[in-house]
């Protein structure tokens, strides 16, 4: 298949975005920019189109998928109710990366949940996203684009090759904002429970008054055998293919030596605050900026070049486990397959 490639980092062209808004119609594949990550979106009412996206990222058939409306009318069509607490969500948060799982109807095809009776909706912000959903008139289903298992894409030159050849079309919106996938939360007996975080946090939802749990394999292990709300957990994500390493103390000093130590006797990469850059001489390093917002955006690419480098070892500095650094330390943890040493 030959994938038509638009730019629109510049200037959106609606007419190009109509034209693939009418592919996404006819069961293709595009490939678009959202806030959080680049999604790799089909009709998320055509079973067969939607097998394509499975297809074309590896995906575990039973790690569900989220559908994405533009319109909060659609939703009533997909789910079978809508609660107080989930109104007011989305009344808060909506258009934004909050997606918030429902009892699904029959529209909704068996192969976007994994069989399961619920289904993952959320309403993105990116104004590309929005129009192609808003031009295809119908709900797009889209993961994270990037073949399972692997960094998501935060900008398109990550993915390209990847899916070269393998989708319709792909549309350039440049770096996207946020850079980790959405938030995702089911409310169970009048609570929150968080079971992917992102930029909406477990204190941005105690700030409204909500009670909120966060499910414990976001940041443990997972042993294979526990019932998890949420499939996603099971399976290997965001891993370089080189053996990595997180690095995290309260203590900034103790951080920073313990990096020195394991760095010492490897030909490592250290992935490092741009305010410790100087604490490094001598080592090869890569800054991943200083405020949680910076490292969240610039996370995705910085292990995809890290892991270019051919280098044994990459040693990751983690970060404080709060607000968004929950989000950053559950990518890192995946990322590093668990080797997270935790300094007191
Ligand atoms: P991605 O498509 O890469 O953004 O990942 C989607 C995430 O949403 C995965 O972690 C899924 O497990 C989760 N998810 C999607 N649908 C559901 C659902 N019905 N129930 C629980 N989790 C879901
Ligand atoms: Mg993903």
């Amino acid at each position: 298949m030959e994938t038509k490639y638009f730019d629109l980092r510049e200037k959106i062209d609606d007419e190009k975005i109509k034209e693939a808004a009418e592919a996404i119609k006819e069961g293709k594949l595009v490939l678009f920019p959202t806030e959080t990550v680049y999604g790799l979106g089909a009709n998320g009412l055509d079973e067969n189109a939607v097998k394509k996206i499975y297809a074309a990222k590896g995906r575990a058939s039973d790690n569900p998928l989220i559908l994405h409306i533009a319109d909060i009318k659609i939703l009533d069509k997909l789910v079978k109710s809508v609660g107080d607490i989930e109104s007011k969500l989305i009344e808060k948060f909506w258009p934004g990366p909050l997606t918030i799982i429902f009892e699904k109807k029959e529209i909704v095809p068996n192969v976007i949940t994994g069989g399961l009776n619920t289904v993952a909706i959320r309403m993105p912000e990116n104004l590309i996203a929005r129009k192609l959903i808003r031009y295809s008139n119908l709900p797009i289903a889209a993961p994270s684009a990037n073949i399972s298992g692997k960094p998501s894409g935060t900008v398109l030159e990550d993915i390209k090759e990847e899916f070269d050849g393998k989708v319709d079309y792909m549309i350039n919106g440049g770096k996207v904002n946020i850079g980790l996938e959405s938030t995702v939360i089911r409310v169970v007996d009048g609570i929150i429970h968080i079971l992917r975080p992102g930029k909406i946090t477990k204190e941005n939802f105690e700030d409204l008054g909500f009670d909120v749990a966060i499910e414990k394999q976001i940041l443990g292990e997972y042993d294979g055998k526990e019932k998890v709300m949420s499939p996603g957990i099971k399976y290997k994500h965001y891993a370089p293919n080189t053996k990595s390493v997180l690095i995290y103390s309260k203590n900034n000093e103790k951080m920073v030596d313990k990096v020195k130590e394991l760095a010492k006797n490897e030909n490592a990469v250290i992935l490092c605050k741009t305010s410790n850059e100087n604490r490094y001489s001598g080592f090869d390093v890569i800054s991943m900026g200083d405020t949680l917002e910076e490292i969240s955006s610039n996370i995705f690419t910085i292990l995809r070049k890290s892991d270019k480098l051919n280098k044994s070892l990459i040693i990751i500095e983690g970060v404080k486990e709060e607000g968004l650094g929950l989000a950053i330390m559950n990518r890192l943890i995946r990322a590093t397959a668990h080797n997270y040493i935790k300094i007191i």
